[in-house]
C-alpha cells in the first residue's frame, strides 16, 4: 500500500511527488512510454514571474528561489514590439510586463532582425529566464525514486474507492493501492475524476503550437531576448541557434496527443514576418501541446471537498514550470493537512472548493 498515488508524469505530478516523497511512500504512474510526453515536453521553457493571474504570479514569485537552487534558470530577458494600430495593446503590455519603453532603433540594434520601419514601439524587461525543464523534472523524479516508485507505460483504466477507505487503481496489468490519490493528469484530469466517481471541475485543454525555424537572415540569436507581439498573437524565442515562434493559439480541444495545425502556424509566422527584415524560409520542426485551464484560469490544487483523499493538481495552464516549486509545496501541504507556506489568498484561489460553490 502506497501513501500517495500520483496519476500523471508531467511537471505537475513530478513536483507533487517530489514534495510528498519525504512524507510517505509515493507511486507515480504515467500511461506513456516516457515521463513528460505531453504538455511538459512541448513548452517554451520560460520563467516570467509577471505572467498570469494574481495567484499564478504569486506562485511564480514564490518559486524563484527554488528554481535558482535547482540551477535551472539562465538569463533571457524580454522585449515587446508593437506596430501602428497596436498602441492600446502596447501600453497594456508595457504595464503588464513591467517593461521600459525604448526606441524602435534601439530595439533593432539589439535584435537586428527587427524592422524599425514596421515596429513603431518597443519595450524591454529583464525579468525573464530560460528554464532547463528536463533538469527540473529529472531532479523531481530522482527525489520520488528515493522512497517510492515512478512507473511509465501504466495507463490508469479504472479507479475504485474501497469500503476500507483506500483507493485501488487498475493500470495495465497492475493493481495499485494507496491511501490518497493525486490527480495530476493534465488535459485528462477531468477524465481521471470521472473514473474516480468525482465530478469534473470543467478544465478546458487549449492547443498552443510552435514552429522551430532557421533564423531569417542567418543572424546568431544567442543573446536575443524573448520577443512578444503586444496583441498576444505571436512570440519568438532563441533556441539553440534557431528560433521557436508560436502563433499564441489557444484553440479548445478534447484531451489528446496534440499536433500543430499548418494554417494556424502559417498565420502566426505571417504576423512575425510583418515585423522583421528577412524572409522566414525554413521550418525545422513544429509541435503543439495542450495548456489546460480551469474556468477562472487559476490552478486547481487541493482536496476535493466531499472526497478529501482525492487531491487535485491540475489546471497548470501556461504556467506549469514557472509555478512548479510553489505549486508542489502547496499540493503537499493540502494533501497532508498542514498550513501552506503561501498566502491564504493564493490557497483559496487554487482551492477546488471554489469551483464547487462551497469555498
Ligand atoms: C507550446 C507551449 C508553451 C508553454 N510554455 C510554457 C512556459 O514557457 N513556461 C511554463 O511555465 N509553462 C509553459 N507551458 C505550460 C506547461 O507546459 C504546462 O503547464 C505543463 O507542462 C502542464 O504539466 P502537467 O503535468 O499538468 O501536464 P502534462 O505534461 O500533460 O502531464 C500529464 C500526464 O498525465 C498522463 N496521463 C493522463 N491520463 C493518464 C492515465 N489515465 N493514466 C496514466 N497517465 C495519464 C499523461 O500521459 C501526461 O504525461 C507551455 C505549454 C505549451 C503547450
Amino acid at each position: 500500500m502506497f501513501d500517495y498515488l500520483i496519476i500523471g508524469g508531467g511537471v505537475a505530478g513530478l513536483t507533487a511527488g517530489a514534495h510528498l516523497a519525504t512524507h510517505g511512500r509515493v507511486c507515480l504512474l504515467d500511461g506513456e512510454d516516457n515521463l513528460a510526453h505531453h504538455a511538459s515536453s512541448r513548452s517554451a521553457a520560460v520563467f516570467i514571474p509577471a505572467y498570469g493571474t494574481d495567484a499564478v504570479t504569486a506562485l511564480s514569485r514564490a518559486s524563484e528561489t527554488a528554481l535558482r537552487g535547482a540551477e535551472v534558470l539562465s538569463p533571457r530577458g524580454g522585449m515587446i514590439v508593437g506596430m501602428a494600430g497596436e498602441e492600446a495593446a502596447f501600453d497594456a503590455a508595457l504595464t503588464g510586463f513591467g517593461a521600459t519603453e525604448i526606441s524602435p532603433g534601439v530595439a533593432a540594434a539589439q535584435v537586428p532582425l527587427l524592422n524599425p520601419d514596421a515596429v513603431t514601439r518597443a519595450g524591454i524587461f529583464d525579468h525573464a529566464w530560460d528554464i532547463d525543464t528536463d533538469r527540473l523534472m529529472q531532479g523531481y523524479a530522482k527525489r520520488i525514486r528515493t522512497t517510492g516508485a515512478v512507473q511509465v507505460k501504466n495507463r490508469v483504466e479504472a479507479i475504485h474507492h474501497e469500503s476500507t477507505g483506500h483507493w485501488r487503481v487498475e493500470a495495465g496489468d497492475d493493481t495499485i493501492e494507496a491511501r490518497v490519490l493525486i490527480n495530476a493528469a493534465g488535459a485528462w484530469a477531468d477524465e481521471i475524476a470521472r473514473l474516480a466517481g468525482v465530478a469534473p471541475v470543467g478544465l478546458t485543454p487549449k492547443r498552443r503550437s510552435m514552429a522551430r525555424i532557421e533564423v531569417p537572415g542567418g543572424f546568431d540569436p544567442t543573446g536575443w531576448p524573448m520577443i512578444f507581439g503586444v496583441s498576444d498573437d505571436w512570440y519568438a524565442k532563441p533556441d539553440a541557434g534557431a528560433l521557436i515562434v508560436s502563433p499564441s493559439d489557444a484553440d479548445p480541444l478534447p484531451p489528446q496527443d496534440a499536433w500543430a495545425d499548418d494554417m494556424v502556424l502559417a498565420e502566426g509566422l505571417g504576423r512575425f514576418q510583418e515585423r522583421i527584415t528577412h524572409e522566414v524560409t525554413r521550418m525545422l520542426a513544429n509541435w503543439a501541446g495542450l495548456r489546460s485551464f480551469a474556468p477562472d484560469g487559476d490552478l486547481v490544487i487541493g482536496p476535493e471537498p466531499e472526497v478529501p483523499d482525492f487531491v487535485w493538481m491540475a489546471g497548470q495552464g501556461g504556467y506549469g514550470f514557472q509555478t512548479a516549486p510553489a505549486a508542489g509545496g502547496l499540493l503537499a501541504a493540502r494533501a497532508l493537512g498542514l498550513a501552506p507556506e503561501i498566502d491564504a489568498g493564493v490557497v483559496a484561489a487554487c482551492d477546488p472548493a471554489r469551483l464547487r460553490g462551497t469555498p
